[in-house]
């Protein structure tokens, strides 16, 4: 089954000036199919085998230019770390510690958090982001075998 929101992201791209490539298309499809928020070093390696000439480089390159027309979203952890979402509605992220996997977690906006910090600190709040970390099923089912 094809991914419905892959296929409006492509159509969204058309109405860009952004050239639709192999790389770019397989880098987008790999994105929208990956549940895991990848690094653009896990990108490059599940499709590395699949575009020899391809460098990290090139992969994080294209996924700035999906990001400044809004397709996905980045989340810095300094320098090198970033992660991708496919998902640009709002969200919360819940993370592994063991294994960084990071997992959607839909709950409803902390929109006072904001507005409180806004009062307090008078900064223009712009966003907020939100984690929580714990232990994902797969490393708490490997922890158990080990023991
Ligand atoms: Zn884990
Ligand atoms: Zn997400």
């Amino acid at each position: 089954m094809e991914n419905h929101r892959l296929q409006e992201a492509l159509h969204s791209l058309k109405s860009t000036k952004v050239r639709m490539t192999p790389q770019r298309h397989a880098i987008l499809e790999f994105l929208f199919n990956a549940k895991m928020h990848p690094t653009a070093d896990e990108i490059y390696k599940a499709l590395e085998g699949k575009f020899p000439n391809m460098s990290v480089a090139t992969v994080y390159n294209n996924l700035r230019v999906f990001k400044e027309v809004g397709l996905v979203r980045e989340l810095t952890y300094g320098d090198s770390s970033s992660r991708f979402d496919s998902n640009t509605s709002d969200h919360y992220h819940v993370i592994c510690e063991e294994c960084g996997k990071m997992v959607d977690f839909h709950y409803p906006g902390l929109d006072e958090v904001e507005t409180l910090a806004e009062h307090v600190t008078n900064f223009t709040i712009k966003h907020h982001r939100m984690e929580i970390y714990g232990v994902c099923p797969d490393c708490i089912k490997k922890e158990k075998q080990q023991h």
